[in-house]
């Protein structure tokens, strides 16, 4: 899989949310097809994160693909929340740009327990994690919005 260019595509989804740039996309590692595509929009629903949003439109649109196939690109570490979503999905891989510690260090309000320690915690087998992929991009996004709201 070429993770630049999905990350690519989630980086530009989240420009369209400013206020909190999460973006992600789900992909198929068998043919490199994009299935799903979201944005966070926490001023609709607080739970709609990026990947949780994500994972409702793969489910809306109901394209039968074995969830082992599924890699989830987001431009900034799950959440617990979207940790256990993921897992629950089946979704075995997950990209991510920026970490959670550094949204913590921008001020960003976050719940501190990485995506690997969830995972870690799944009876029925947990994701892998590829972390970094274009992170002074994604970086970039948070600073930008971290400049705008923190303190
Ligand atoms: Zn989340």
């Amino acid at each position: 899989m070429d993770h630049e260019r999905y990350m690519r595509r989630a980086i530009e989804i989240a420009h369209g949310n400013p206020d909190a740039p999460f973006g992600c996309v789900i992909a198929d590692r068998e043919n490199g097809e994009i299935l799903a595509e979201g944005l966070n929009d926490d001023q609709r629903n607080p739970i709609l994160h990026g990947e949780i949003a994500t994972i409702l439109d793969l489910a809306d649109s109901q394209v039968d693909v074995e969830a082992q196939r599924l890699v989830l690109y987001t431009t900034a570490e799950p959440c617990p929340m979207c940790s256990g979503a993921i897992l629950w999905s089946g979704i075995p891989s997950v990209v991510l740009g920026t970490a959670i510690a550094t949204l913590k260090r921008l001020g960003l309000p976050q719940i501190e327990l990485s995506c690997e320690e969830v995972a870690s915690l799944a009876s029925f087998g947990g994701f892998e994690v590829v972390r970094g992929v274009l992170e002074a991009e994604c970086d970039a996004l948070f600073e930008e919005l971290a400049r705008r709201t923190v303190g």
